[in-house]
């Protein structure tokens, strides 16, 4: 699969990795939009949220240890969570993942 998050998920293609395990992974993104910007991704290949019928146990502990990536990132006054969905919100990546933000005050609304 031509999937650049898979071939990351695979150690095919090298990643600022900051937390790891059989399930999940999250490495900073190449274009931080804040002091601390990651990503935290599934392994396993989902194309995005419309297509994430029957994973929730996944999503879930996905969710469960975001806020552990953030404390280990030394988020300690907050942060944002930002899933992309499709065309109009500008997701450019078809395999799911969370932006995870953080380390300055945030705007809102968003673009
Ligand atoms: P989205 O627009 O929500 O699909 O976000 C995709 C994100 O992936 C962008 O913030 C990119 O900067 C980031 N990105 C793309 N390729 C890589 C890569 N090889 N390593 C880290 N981040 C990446």
């Amino acid at each position: 699969m031509d999937c650049i998050f898979c071939k990351i998920a695979v150690g095919d293609i090298p990643a600022d990795i900051v937390y790891e395990d059989d399930e999940i992974m999250a490495f900073r993104d190449l274009d931080p939009q804040a002091p601390v910007h990651v990503l935290i991704i599934p392994k396993k290949h989902i194309a995005s949220l419309d297509d994430a019928d029957g994973q929730g146990e996944l999503l879930g502990y996905l969710m469960q240890k975001t806020h552990e990536i953030a404390s280990l990132l030394g988020l300690k006054t907050g942060y944002r969570v930002v899933n992309n969905c499709g065309d109009d919100a500008l997701q450019t990546v078809k395999h799911i993942h969370f932006h995870l933000l953080g380390g300055r005050k945030m705007g809102w609304p968003p673009g």
